[in-house]
């Protein structure tokens, strides 16, 4: 049976910082460098979320677009866009705010939230023009 896949972009820009309180200053300024701040800083993340499905021949699609656009702004950009990722969002309460670390909690809650018969295939976010993680979850 074909599938097809729908990528959707989109971006958010936070404040937050890389300390992993289970080790001294010095590790983990060594460890993340710039990242340590300790009065925080903001990265501006490209977000690509991918999903695949077959397409309703009612409808002519995978997943409405508009839908997707309501789920991930629900989801994601809503309690993460300009916000402290330490201190306000209470899903990433005790994460270390990494790129990799972000995008499994941004999968775990879209897939909790997509329809019937649509599969999640991954959770793109770069961080920087060089950086970027990909995140799937067999
Ligand atoms: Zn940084």
């Amino acid at each position: 049976m074909p599938s097809t896949r729908l990528v959707h972009r989109s971006e958010f820009c936070a404040a937050f910082r890389l300390n992993n309180p289970d080790f001294d200053e010095a590790w983990n300024a060594a460890t993340f460098g710039v990242c340590n701040s300790p009065h925080f800083h903001g990265h501006n993340w490209q977000m690509e979320i991918e999903v695949e499905g077959a397409v309703d021949p009612d409808t002519g699609m995978v997943l409405n677009f508009l839908h997707l656009d309501k789920l991930v702004q629900a989801e994601v950009l809503q309690p993460l866009d300009h916000k402290n990722l330490n201190i306000e969002v209470p899903f990433l309460q005790g994460v270390l705010p990494t790129t990799e670390n972000l995008a499994a909690c941004i999968w775990q809650r879209l897939a909790e939230v997509l329809p019937e018969g649509v599969r999640l295939v991954e959770v793109r976010l770069q961080e920087s023009a060089s950086h970027s993680v990909a995140y799937q979850k067999s």
